[in-house]
C-alpha cells in the first residue's frame, strides 16, 4: 500500500515527539508499506515567526512571509528524515518545491495547482521514505508560496490524491472528529464516519482539526481522509462521501468561531444598487464577508448588518468610512461569536432550527443574527456565551448519546 501520512505541529512539538513519529513512521514501513510523510511544523513555530515579523513591521510583505514561514516545516521534515535514518531506514526530506508543488501566486494563502510527482515516485521507487515539508510550494516563477494557516492538512490530501494513495491518515493530538471540540464540551462524542460536506461545515465554522481547504479538496479528488491521534492507537474517523447510514443522523455537529466580528449599518439609503456598492467596496479589499441581514426599510432607508472575521475589522472599519453619504451611522462589535449547528440530515427534517433556538433562549442567551443552509444553522451571539452556547446545543440535540 502508498500511504500518506500527515502529522501536525502538536504531533511533532518537541524532539521527543518527532521521535515517537518517526517510531510510528518506522512500524507502517515494517508493515511493508510505502510512505509519504507530510508534516507540520513545531507546535508554536509557526506563530512564534509571525511575531518576529510583527517586531519589525505590522504589515510584512507576503512575498518575504512565505520564505520565513515555510523554514518551520522544513525544520520537522529533516529532523524527521535524521532520525529515521539513525534508526536505519532509507528517508529522504523534500521541501515543497521539491516534492513538485506548484501554486497561484497568492502569497500566504496560496492555491495548489498541480503536483509533479516525479521526485517522489523516484524516491519511493529507491525505497525511501518520502518525508515532505507540508504548508508549502512554488508558483510559476519559482517563489516560495505557503497554503494558508493549517495548510500541511491540504498538503497531504493534494499528496495523497496525485499519488493515487491508498490511504490518506491524519494524525493530531485528538483520536478522531467529535461531535464538537472535546476541549469545550468534554462530553463530545467521536464519530466513526462523518461527510465530506459535513466536515467541510465544521471547518469552515471554525473546528480547526481539519483546514476547510482540505476537505474540500478531499471531496474534489475523493481522497478518504482518516482523522486519528498519533498519541494511541484507535481506528480514528473516516471522512467519506456520505452513505444512507450517515443521513439518518439528524445533526452531527457543532462548532464555535470566535474569529468573528460584526459590522452595523444604520440609516442606508435604499436605493437599488446600494448593497452592490457597499459589498463590492469590501471585496476590493479582499474581505471575506459572512452574515448578513438587511432590515425591512423605513422612510427611505435601512439597517444592515454583516460579520467579518476580526482579524480584517480594521480593513472593513475603513471601506465603510470611505462613503461620505448613504451610509447614516456604523458602529462595530468583536465580542461577537458564531456557533453552528451541522448535520446532513436537516436535509429531510423539521424543527430543527427551532430546537437550537429554544435551547438558547432558554438559557437567556441572544441571538445577534441567524443564517441557515440546507446543512447548517449558524448563529451570531455574544462571545462570552460562545462555549455555554456548544455546551447547551451539544445538550439539546442528544450529541453525546
Ligand atoms: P494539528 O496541529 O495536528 O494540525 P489542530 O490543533 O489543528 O491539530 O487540530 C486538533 C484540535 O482541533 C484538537 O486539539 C481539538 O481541540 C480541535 N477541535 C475542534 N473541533 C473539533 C472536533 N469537532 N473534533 C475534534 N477536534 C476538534
Ligand atoms: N504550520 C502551519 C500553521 O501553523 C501549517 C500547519 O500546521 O498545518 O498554520
Ligand atoms: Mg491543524
Amino acid at each position: 500500500m502508498l500511504i500518506v501520512q500527515k502529522y501536525g505541529g502538536t504531533s511533532v512539538g518537541s524532539l521527543e515527539r518527532i521521535e515517537n513519529v518517526a517510531r510510528r513512521v518506522a512500524k507502517a514501513r515494517d508493515e511493508g508499506n510505502d510512505l509519504v510523510v507530510v508534516v507540520s511544523a513545531m507546535s508554536g513555530e509557526t506563530n512564534k515567526l509571525i511575531e518576529y515579523a510583527h517586531h519589525f513591521s505590522k504589515t510584512p510583505s507576503k512575498r518575504e512571509m512565505d520564505i520565513l514561514l515555510s523554514s518551520g516545516e522544513r525544520v520537522t521534515a529533516s529532523l524527521l528524515a535524521i532520525a529515521l535514518q539513525e534508526m536505519g531506514y532509507g528517508a529522504v526530506a523534500l521541501t515543497g518545491r521539491q516534492a513538485g508543488i506548484r501554486t497561484d501566486s497568492t502569497h500566504t494563502y496560496a492555491r495548489i495547482e498541480s503536483i509533479d510527482t516525479t521526485a517522489i515516485r523516484r524516491e519511493l521507487d529507491k525505497g525511501n521514505i518520502v518525508i515532505v515539508a507540508g504548508f508549502q510550494g512554488i508558483n510559476e516563477k519559482g517563489e516560495v508560496t505557503t497554503l494558508g494557516r493549517g495548510g500541511s492538512d491540504l498538503s497531504a490530501v493534494a499528496l495523497a490524491g496525485a499519488l493515487h494513495a491508498d490511504a490518506c491518515e491524519i494524525y493530531s493530538d485528538v483520536d478522531g472528529i467529535y461531535t464538537t471540540d472535546p476541549r469545550i464540551e468534554p462530553k463530545a462524542r467521536k464519530l466513526d464516519s462523518i461527510s465530506y460536506d459535513e466536515m467541510l461545515e465544521l471547518s469552515s465554522l471554525g473546528a480547526k482539526v481539519l483546514q476547510n481547504r482540505s476537505v474540500e479538496l478531499a471531496k474534489k479528488m475523493g481522497v478518504k481522509i482518516i482523522a486519528k491521534s498519533s498519541f494511541d492507537e484507535g481506528p480514528g474517523t473516516i471522512i467519506a462521501e456520505e452513505d444512507e447510514k450517515m443521513e439518518e443522523v439528524l445533526v452531527s455537529g457543532i462548532a464555535l468561531d470566535k474569529n468573528q466580528a460584526r459590522v452595523s449599518l444604520r440609516d442606508v439609503t435604499d436605493r437599488p444598487g446600494i448593497a452592490a456598492e457597499i459589498f463590492k467596496r469590501l471585496a476590493d479589499e479582499q474581505i471575506n464577508v459572512d452574515m448578513i441581514i438587511q432590515n425591512a426599510s423605513k422612510e427611505g432607508t435601512t439597517n444592515l448588518g454583516f460579520t467579518v472575521p476580526q482579524s480584517e475589522l480594521e480593513v472593513a472599519k475603513r471601506a465603510i468610512e470611505s462613503f461620505d453619504h448613504d451610509i447614516g451611522s456604523a458602529d462595530y462589535d468583536e465580542n461577537v461569536c458564531k456557533v453552528s449547528v451541522v448535520g446532513v440530515g436537516m436535509k429531510s427534517h423539521s424543527g430543527i432550527a427551532a430546537k437550537a433556538f429554544e435551547a438558547l433562549a432558554e438559557n437567556n442567551i441572544n441571538i445577534e443574527m441567524i443564517s441557515t443552509s440546507e446543512i447548517k444553522i449558524s448563529m451570531i451571539i455574544d462571545e462570552k456565551y460562545g462555549e455555554l452556547a456548544v455546551r447547551v446545543l451539544h445538550e439539546a440535540y442528544e450529541l453525546d448519546k
